[in-house]
């Protein structure tokens, strides 16, 4: 049997293609930085994660390279038999203290964090509420875990009340991006603390795209607004994007953080991280604490690029974050636009439906502080150019 036309893979793909969804990938032949080498061609990339440019940046070359020597390349184990090494251990502490946790725990991704974590805690008698723009990997957590899963509307405090008046459960857990990954706008985490406060449940917040954005040291969105582990007992991010590296951390009471190392299936039935990988993180998290100039830069840009795209007519999405949102609508018109900045020199992703809901195609923005105001300046003359 021939899965491909028995299971109709072909025909799928086929129609993927004609409703302008079918994703593709663009190989970069350089390191990730403002500007990147495609098919033989530099590129000005406005398109990473990378929001302080310290995915290569020289310190942590260095570091990674001095830990490979040391550590070697690979952890050898999972975590629970022999792959713990004193890196790992280092930089959970150092998480811990930069959070103002208790403890943290180390994954190795930000997707089988939260796949461990929800699914740790919650199961069959009980309800995770999700804003309906969470990562996919809190959506798939929910769904995993055999927990109701209830999704309010984005960011909706009226709408989460209402969910939470009607959906009892044994446990209850209210889960939120910190900054929201395809639209930049951050979670009104004040209200939620409140709501959960009331409402007697839990809080988890993913906030991958907040750590090193926000915060006088870049402990992300609940540092820059002063909230602690009793008010937000769960806290992930990761070490992919504003901090450069590769990995995951959850944080929060003692208490948490063993019964993740006890029942999370992703976190104990993994190889864990290369020590020298958390070596690396550890000197990210070093320069992240420093890099106030960086964010005051990032902002700058991000102010910049919002006045002259607003000025000339385009929509955007309420944000503060490096991540812009700029509506389209139909998931063609993004492809071209994309298309077009690409053949003038602009790597910029088409973001489409299914990741983003129907008719609210976009181009994804990202500004990172190791952009010049040259060029997003660059950026806006050619996006003026094809307004006209
Ligand atoms: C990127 C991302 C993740 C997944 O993290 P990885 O380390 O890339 O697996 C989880 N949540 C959010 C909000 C993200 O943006």
């Amino acid at each position: 049997m021939s899965i491909e036309s028995a299971w109709g893979l072909q025909t799928t793909l086929d129609q993927q293609q004609a409703s302008h969804h079918y994703r593709r990938r663009r190989t970069l032949d350089s390191a990730q930085g403002p500007i990147v080498q495609v098919d033989g061609k530099a590129f000005i990339a406005f398109c990473s994660n990378d929001y302080l440019g310290l995915a290569n940046h020289p310190a942590l070359v260095n570091t990674n390279q001095q830990a490979l020597q040391q550590w070697g390349v690979g952890s050898g184990a999972a975590h629970l038999i022999s792959g713990h090494q004193t890196p790992h251990e280092q930089l959970e502490q150092q998480i811990a203290a930069w959070t103002g946790r208790e403890r943290a725990l180390v994954f190795s991704t930000g997707f089988m964090a939260n796949l461990g974590v929800i699914t740790a805690l919650m199961g069959r008698d009980d309800v995770v509420f999700q804003d309906r723009l969470n990562h996919a990997s809190l959506i798939d957590a929910g769904l995993a875990s055999g927990a109701k899963v209830v999704r309010y509307q984005h960011s909706d405090m009226r709408s989460l009340e209402q969910q939470l008046q009607t959906h009892q459960g044994r446990r209850r857990l209210v889960v939120s991006d910190g900054v929201f990954s395809m639209d930049g706008d951050r979670a009104p985490i004040k209200a939620l603390v409140q709501l959960c406060e009331h409402y007697q449940a839990g809080l988890m917040i993913d906030d991958a795209h907040g750590i090193g954005v926000f915060g006088e040291s870049g402990g992300g969105c609940l540092e820059a607004m002063k909230l602690t582990q009793s008010q937000v007992p769960i806290l992930m991010a990761t070490f992919g994007k504003a901090l450069g590296v590769f990995g995951a951390f959850v944080a929060g009471s003692e208490v948490l953080i063993e019964t993740l190392i006890q029942k999370a299936r992703s976190y104990i039935y993994t190889t864990a991280m290369p020590a020298a990988f958390a070596s690396t993180v550890s000197r990210s998290i070093e320069l992240c604490q420093q890099a106030k100039h960086e964010r005051e830069h990032l902002t700058g840009l991000t102010q910049k690029l919002r006045q002259g795209l607003l000025s000339q007519g385009f929509k955007l999405i309420v944000s503060d974050s490096p991540i812009q949102a700029l509506i389209l609508g139909d998931s063609e018109k993004a492809l071209n636009v994309s298309a077009a900045l690409y053949e003038r020199g602009f790597l910029i992703q088409a973001i489409r439906p299914p990741t983003v809901p129907i008719n609210s195609a976009r181009l994804r923005i990202t500004l990172s502080a190791a952009h010049t105001q040259e060029q997003v300046d660059a950026l806006l003359a050619v996006m003026s150019e094809m307004r006209a």
